[in-house]
């Protein structure tokens, strides 16, 4: 059974990390059930960091009965909410002990700088672990009034056994915005992290443990999409999905479900989001915001801003700002003093950002900022913006994942919505104005699941986070995501004992 080693000795972070990195089943490490192991690449230097153990679909059916059983025994509806609440605080607790060693593994792992990975990545998780355990003892379904001979209430059961997919770009977070809800509402879990990142999500093993989570409540397989993802969305005894990752392989995860058990399926997608700048917005905050909102986690956010409408009238003073702001992001070592972007996570993102900023160049947009590789080795690529753009080319439509924008002029305040609202997805927008009246109006024509009104990239574990159309299905965060684990049950009383 592999088991990952590593000295830090970095400006950020000094110290050591030794943990197990099997397939964890039932509280337990094991090796995969090919004892075969998948290569964990460090994307800062494009050379191999560790091998983990690999899961397969075999591993997908032990983890499953594994899940079950802790359902039937020791979780579901033989845990209190009290205890469940105990647990998750717990988990919390031990992620902020353990926090700085979380933000060293995700930047070494990921290539997010270990700054911005204390600050958000690792922050939100633990926020998030910690406010699921406020909802865990307050699952309550209600009484409602029929006539006087009968008591009619409904109960909120956790669904059992639940399947999880979590992508590569925040990896501990989503982890976390997945594992709260299902454990405050006591279903079991069978989650696979990204095959290309897949560090925190097997330090938390032992957290989990060490926090006294029954074996078999949470399982953990590393493997790869086509084998443990998919044997997971057309497993018969996993009765709810929820993925969060790209449209593709959303559509093909709500197929295998519907040919299955027609489990129930929660999807996080992608995204092309609008950022619209009227004339009378503060100038130099859009523009700030608007380099955060593209920028963000290196461009590689499903919400990411990657669509810049800027009024004509506020146009050149606002591309001269939002350039200089791009400029001086500095790039380099995730670990290193004052950097604000790392590579991309794999050599596979870097050439299809690569590929995307050829054919805006291929399609006539004009690079006006960066546009190159960073270096010679990692996956470094510079703030990128295009103008000259048109609504058909591929850098315009296409989620790029990757830190490019184009910046697009418009007049008409319609037109422009209808422009922002004429993509696929609708994850998130954002409007930048001084006006208030025009600032609700756009952010309700929006077609988007979250609206951010001069700001972007504002998440709250309170809040529900979601898309519209080929963005996704459910929300996560906040109450809302709890009914995504739990079914909901009517119970008719007859208090008169009479036909
Ligand atoms: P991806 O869809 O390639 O992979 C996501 C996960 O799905 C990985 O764990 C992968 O192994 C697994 N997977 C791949 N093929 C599978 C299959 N056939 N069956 C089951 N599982 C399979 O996405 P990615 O490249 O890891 O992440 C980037 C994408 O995720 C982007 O499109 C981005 O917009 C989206 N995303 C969305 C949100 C959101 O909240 N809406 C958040 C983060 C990322």
């Amino acid at each position: 059974m592999t088991t990952f080693s590593y000295d830090f000795k970095t400006p950020a972070y000094t110290g050591k990390v030794d943990f197990p990195t099997g397939v964890f089943i039932d509280g337990e490490f094991k090796e995969g059930g090919d004892k075969t192991t998948i290569d964990v690449i460090n994307p800062t230097t494009g050379k191999l960091i560790t091998t983990v153990s690999e899961a397969t679909t075999a591993d997908v059916d032990i983890a499953v009965k594994a899940a079950q059983k802790a359902f039937d025994t020791t979780w579901g509806l033989n845990a209190s909410g009290a205890r469940r609440a105990e647990l998750l605080w717990k988990l919390g607790l031990l992620m902020d002990d353990h926090m700085e060693e979380l933000c060293a593994l995700e930047a070494l792992d990921n290539g997010k700088t270990f700054g911005w990975a204390k600050n958000v990545d690792v922050a939100f998780a633990i926020q998030s672990i910690k406010y699921y355990a406020g909802w865990a003892d307050k699952i309550q379904g209600k009484v409602i009034e029929t006539d006087e001979s009968k008591l009619t209430y409904t109960r909120h059961e956790p669904i059992g056994v639940v399947g999880q997919i979590i992508p590569w770009n925040f990896p501990l977070l989503m982890m976390a915005w997945k594992l709260g809800p299902a454990l405050a509402t006591g279903c079991t879990i069978v989650l696979k992290p990204s095959e290309f990142t897949p560090l925190t999500a097997l330090r938390m093993c032992s957290l989990i443990r060490e926090a006294g989570f029954p074996p078999g409540v949470v399982n953990i397989l590393v493997g790869y999409g086509h084998t443990v993802g998919a044997a997971m969305s057309s497993h018969m005894d996993i009765h709810k999905l929820a993925f969060t990752g790209s449209t593709l392989v959303g559509r093909k995860i709500m197929e295998s479900a519907a040919k299955s058990n027609l489990k129930t399926v929660t999807l996080e997608l992608g995204g092309k989001s609008p950022n619209i700048i009227f004339d009378d917005a503060d100038l130099e905050q859009a523009a700030n915001w608007a380099a955060h909102g593209i920028f963000w986690n290196h461009g590689q956010a499903c919400c990411a801003g990657s669509r810049i409408f800027v009024q004509s009238g506020i146009y050149d003073k606002f591309l001269a700002a939002f350039a200089e702001k791009t400029r001086s992001i500095k790039v380099g070592d995730p670990f290193g003093d004052d950097v604000d972007q790392g590579p991309q996570v794999s050599q596979q993102q870097f050439d299809r950002i690569m590929g995307y900023i050829d054919s805006g160049k291929q399609e006539g947009a004009t690079v006006h900022v960066g546009g190159k590789r960073v270096g010679e080795a990692g996956y470094f690529i510079e703030p990128t913006i295009f103008t000259d753009v048109t609504p058909e080319m591929t850098i315009v439509r296409e989620e790029i994942f990757g830190p490019v924008g184009v910046v697009i002029k418009f007049t008409d305040e319609e037109d422009v919505i209808r422009q922002a609202n004429d993509t696929v997805y609708g994850l998130a927008a954002a409007v930048f104005t001084q006006d208030i009246n025009r600032a609700l109006e756009t952010a309700h024509k929006l077609q988007a699941g979250t609206a951010w009104i001069n700001c972007v990239n504002q998440l709250h574990a309170q809040v529900p986070f979601g898309g519209f159309k080929q963005s996704g299905i459910g929300r996560e965060l906040g109450e809302y995501a709890l009914e995504n684990y739990t079914n909901i049950k009517a119970v008719h009383v007859n208090l008169r004992h009479r036909m």
